[in-house]
Order: structure tokens, then C-alpha cells, then sequence
């Protein structure tokens, strides 16, 4: 593959930051990356293990002369970051975040990005429940979904440029509108997380009662949820409180959900059981033919592998 953009500048060194880096090296589609963090530990273990051509002190410097500047801080950082590198954007550069939340994101960001410069933001759907500058790979997004949000009169030039950059870190792309976006991710990626995060509540609270049973036969249905579960608080707590519509809208439907199911074990409707979880294998058969995930007892799930978020 050849060079998308001269310069590179990554704000944020976590799993989706260093996955794009190595994502990138693998298909030499960057003449240079810069990166910065703002810890100086973060920047410390980059720099150890190459993780980015300069590590720089600043963001400032990172930025400087830069073609495409990707945002890959918590959603609810964004808008901070963005005001400290306006000042020092190159006319003609792109910027792009990685957030999973794009509304929030297009009002917080939207405002500082100066004339001239283009804003494209995308949602790589793919993560882990890994965080940090150590924790990406190169092949994170190999045919997973990244979702391409251009705001209204978006120049088209430099949207396409960077749905071919996507398509050559590995993704497939769709463009899709804010409101819709955020929706869709509600329902696929937000809600399955709020889900998870109470269901090992629960069982934190069971084992204290049961004394650790729940640890020692943990099923692999509880197990999926427990990985879930150790997903970086931070990104999620941001996740929730900046897509708080869309959220509760779907948890809204997921309560009338449950609360039909509990009926039918309440009075005894295993038809209304069967015909459901008839409905819900056919989902999971419908991904597994779409080749986002595998039919392997462990779901797929080698050490290491994306999953989408
Ligand atoms: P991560 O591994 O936790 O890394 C986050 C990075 O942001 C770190 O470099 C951290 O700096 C920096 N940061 C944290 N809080 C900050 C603040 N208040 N101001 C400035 N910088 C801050 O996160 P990630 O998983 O790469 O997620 C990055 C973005 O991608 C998020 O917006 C998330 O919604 C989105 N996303 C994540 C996933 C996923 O599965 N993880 C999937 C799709 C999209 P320090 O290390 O110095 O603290």
C-alpha cells in the first residue's frame, strides 16, 4: 500500500491510537507519525516500545505541520484537546476523532476547528476491553466497521480521503448521520455494555453473600460478561453521559423487553420463550454470515483479538 498523508498526528496514545500506528506501519500510509499524550508516563512507555516515529512533549508540537490529526482522547476530552491545537492547525489539514459517541462530539469539537481546516469525524467499531499505549495492534480493524460521520457541507475531497485511509488500516466504512449513529450504537455497543457492567454488579453483590461461588464457577455466560465489564471506566463513563438520549431511549425498550420475558416465566409461556430465542439464534447466525465473529466455542476470542465496540 502507499502513503495516505505526509504527516500523522496522533493526540491520545491509547488501544485505538496505537492500534492506528501500527495499523499504519503495516501499510506504510504515513510519511511521518508525531504522537502525544499527556501523561508523561504514557509518553514514556511510547517512546519504549516505538510506539510512533516522534513522541513529542506537547501537543502543540505534535500537530505542527500536520495532514490529518486524529483525536483518540475519552469523548468527553475532546473539546479541550481541539481548543489547545487549533491555534496551531495547518491550513488544509484534516482533523479526525475516533469517538463512540458523535453528536456529543460534533458540538464539542465542531466550534474550534478553524477555516480551512476540514473536520471528518469516525467511530472505528473495534476495541477491546485492553486500554493504554501497550494495548493495540496492527490488525484491530482488519474488517471491522468504521462509521464516517461528515458534518453538513463536509468537503468531499477530504471525506473520501479519509474513508480510503479507514479502508486501508483494514476497515470496511458506511457513512451514516449523527442522530442515526448514535442511535445504532445505543443499541449494538451501549446499552450490551450497561448491561454487562450491572449483570457482574449483581454477581459482585451475590458473592458477597455466597462467598466467592460466583468467581469459582463462573460460566461461560457470566465470563462474557465479566470481560465487558473490565472495559476502561473512563471511556464509559463519558460513552453514557454524553449519548444520555439515544441511551435511554434503548434501555427504555430493553425494560418493556425484560419485563415480557419475566412475564412468560412468571405464568409459564414457553412458547412465548422458544419463539423468542428462536428469534434472537437467528441474530447471532446473521453475524456469524456477515463474518463479524466466528461459530468457535470461544466466540472467536483469541488473546488479542478486536472486538466491536
Ligand atoms: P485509552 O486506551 O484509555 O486511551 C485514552 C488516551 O486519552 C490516553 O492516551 C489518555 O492519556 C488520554 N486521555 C484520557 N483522558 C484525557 C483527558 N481528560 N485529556 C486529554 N487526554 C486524555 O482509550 P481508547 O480505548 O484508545 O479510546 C479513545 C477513544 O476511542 C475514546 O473516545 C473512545 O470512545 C473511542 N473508542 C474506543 C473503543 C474501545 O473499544 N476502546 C472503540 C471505538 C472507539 P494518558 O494515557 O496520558 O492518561
Amino acid at each position: 500500500m502507499s502513503k495516505m498523508y505526509d504527516k500523522v498526528a496522533l493526540i491520545g496514545l491509547g488501544l485505538i491510537a496505537s492500534s492506528m500506528f501500527w495499523a499504519m506501519k503495516r501499510g506504510g500510509l504515513a510519511g511521518e507519525v508525531t504522537g502525544y499524550a499527556r501523561s508523561e508516563n504514557t509518553r514514556d512507555i511510547a517512546r519504549r516500545i516505538g510506539l510512533c516515529d516522534t513522541v513529542c512533549d506537547s501537543a502543540e508540537e505534535a500537530v505542527r505541520d500536520a495532514d490529518l490529526i486524529v483525536l483518540a482522547v475519552p469523548v468527553g476530552a475532546m473539546g479541550a484537546v481541539s481548543e489547545a491545537i487549533a491555534p496551531y492547525l495547518k491550513p488544509g489539514a484534516t482533523v479526525i476523532d475516533v469517538g463512540s459517541v458523535k453528536a456529543a462530539v460534533l458540538d464539542s469539537v465542531g466550534p474550534y476547528i478553524p477555516e480551512g481546516v476540514h473536520f471528518v469525524p469516525c467511530h472505528p467499531m473495534a476495541g477491546t476491553e485492553h486500554s493504554g499505549p501497550d494495548s493495540g495492534f496492527a490488525s484491530l480493524f482488519d474488517n471491522r466497521w468504521c462509521l464516517i460521520v461528515p458534518p453538513e457541507g463536509a468537503d468531499e475531497t477530504a471525506v473520501e480521503r479519509v474513508e480510503a485511509y479507514w479502508r486501508a488500516l483494514g476497515s470496511n466504512t458506511e457513512r451514516m448521520d449523527v442522530e442515526h449513529h448514535d442511535l445504532v450504537c445505543a443499541v449494538v455497543s451501549h446499552i450490551p455494555h450497561l448491561i454487562a457492567y450491572t449483570m457482574v454488579g449483581v454477581a459482585d453483590d451475590l458473592r458477597r453473600v455466597s462467598d466467592q461461588e460466583v468467581i469459582k464457577f463462573s460460566a461461560a455466560g457470566f465470563r462474557d460478561f465479566t470481560r465487558i465489564a473490565a472495559s476502561d471506566p473512563t471511556m464509559w463513563r463519558d460513552v453514557f453521559l454524553s449519548n444520555k438520549d439515544a441511551t435511554l431511549e434503548m434501555l427504555g425498550r430493553f425494560t418493556e423487553e425484560l419485563f415480557a420475558l419475566q412475564r412468560a416465566i412468571r405464568t409459564g409461556d414457553g412458547d412465548e420463550l422458544f419463539d423468542y430465542f428462536t428469534r434472537t439464534r437467528a441474530i447471532r447466525r446473521s453475524i456469524i454470515e456477515a463474518g463479524q465473529d466466528t461459530d468457535a466455542p470461544d466466540f472467536g476470542r483469541v488473546a488479542g483479538k478486536g472486538e466491536a465496540k
